[in-house]
């Protein structure tokens, strides 16, 4: 999980952050919906590490964590991280950097600062952080997501790729229910401190429960942070009644716009519902050691005129952070806001001057935002845009033009 505005480090911090090691090959691990492991989520390269006989690991197998512990793509990471190279498979970090933004690896180093130091003295640090998304069960089937999101996404994606074999393999994902995963997983959760979860849903992916009502009943739970991506169409309490058993628990709900946008984008969601559930997590803060609650909100062509009215919406709330944390829609290509004519981009440009820009103290990513959609002219993939959208309005009975009136011209 990677957020880049949450925080900005001080010039303490900064001055830390001159080589080019990261923590996270030593004291992480990020397994996929394929229960394939990389070094973390913002990798530049998908291809998932094997073992030392050639072997692609998965979680389900016997002794698969100490395989990819010991697997040569990791090993040749952290030794060209020490030597002050980078790797070519961090390279989205070290790009991030190089536009003086901060990066997961940044931001991973300050989060574990005593372990970065460890590192650089040569000690072993354990295993402190798990990033999991255990399979591709959702109850949604959002616009920009594809069959490693959601399995619901499978019929469309088919039809748009004009090939029903491409995502066989993601049909019917299972490597998480295995037992020998859970406990795979228990078995390094001695030493944890950070347990994040996304999919898939996770809260209603059922094996998360499990590990989370497992790890409950073990002291060590008074240690871990739990944390979740989550669409929050659904809170379960029985979930929700063991998060006083940890240390905190973080929120990060995707959030694509207020009411009839968010619904468009995230189908078949239901903004009230999700309204409700938000409105719950600001009661049980407390009761549910809830450290904060964050809005993700992922931009592309359909939300790019409602986020100002989303920005409105959320400064209601007293917990629930109330700006939310922008992510840009990069893949499917067509979705991008560099997809945009030049005229609509003037016209984005003027309504956040009047309506978004004024009212705000942080416009870091706002402007962040409004110059990558400038860097680029890429509405040569409109076409593309254009028979995606009216693809999925004819399968979900939607309407574009209806929905999103600002861009109806894009649909002529
Ligand atoms: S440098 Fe970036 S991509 Fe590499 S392990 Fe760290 S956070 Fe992940």
């Amino acid at each position: 999980m990677f957020k880049f505005f949450k925080r900005s480090p001080n010039r303490a911090e900064k001055q830390k952050e001159t080589n080019t090691l990261c923590v996270l090959p030593w004291n992480h691990l990020f397994i996929d919906v394929k229960g394939h492991f990389t070094q973390c989520c913002y990798r530049s390269s998908y291809e998932p590490f094997k073992d030392i006989n050639g072997d692609i690991i998965r979680a389900d197998q016997p002794d698969a964590v100490e395989r990819y512990l010991e697997s040569p793509k990791l090993q040749r990471i952290k030794k060209k991280m020490l030597s002050g190279e980078r790797p070519q498979e961090c390279s989205n970090c070290y790009a991030k950097e190089a536009c003086g933004n901060e990066s997961y690896r940044t931001l991973s180093n300050i989060e574990f600062k005593k372990t970065l130091e460890n590192i650089q003295e040569g000690k072993k640090p354990t295993i402190e952080y798990l990033d999991l998304r255990p399979g591709n069960i959702c109850n949604l089937k959002c616009r920009m997501c594809g069959p490693e999101s959601s399995v619901l996404t499978i019929p469309e994606a088919s039809i748009l790729a004009n090939d029903d074999n491409r995502f066989l393999n993601y049909q019917s994902v299972n490597w998480h229910k295995s037992t020998t995963f859970i406990e795979n997983i228990l078995r390094h959760a001695k030493t944890l401190k950070k347990l994040h979860f996304a999919g898939g849903e996770p809260f209603i992916i059922p094996q998360v429960k499990n590990i989370i009502n497992d790890l409950s009943q073990d002291p060590i739970a008074k240690e871990i942070t739990l944390s979740f991506n989550t669409n929050l169409t659904v809170l379960p309490t029985s979930l929700a009644k063991n998060f006083s058993d940890f240390k905190e628990v973080n929120i990060f709900v995707s959030l694509d716009g207020t009411q009839e946008v968010n619904d468009y984008i995230r189908y078949p969601s239901r903004f009230k519902d999700i309204e409700l559930n938000l409105m719950q997590l600001e009661k049980k803060f407390k009761e549910w050691r809830i450290g904060e609650v964050r809005v993700h909100t992922a931009i592309s062509i359909y939300n790019i005129f409602n986020l100002p009215s989303l920005y409105k919406y959320l400064s209601r709330y007293k917990r629930v952070s109330n700006v939310p944390d922008i992510d840009l829609v990069n893949y499917p290509e067509e979705l991008s806001i560099k997809v945009l004519p030049k005229k609509l981009k003037d016209k984005v440009n003027k309504y956040y001057e009047k309506e978004l820009l004024p009212n705000l103290k942080d416009k870091g990513q706002i402007h962040y935002m409004l110059n990558e959609m400038a860097s680029e002219d890429c509405s040569h993939l409109l076409p593309s845009f254009v028979t995606r959208t009216k693809l999925m309005d004819e399968k979900r009975c939607q309407n574009f033009k209806k929905t999103i009136p600002e861009l109806a011209g894009l649909m002529q």
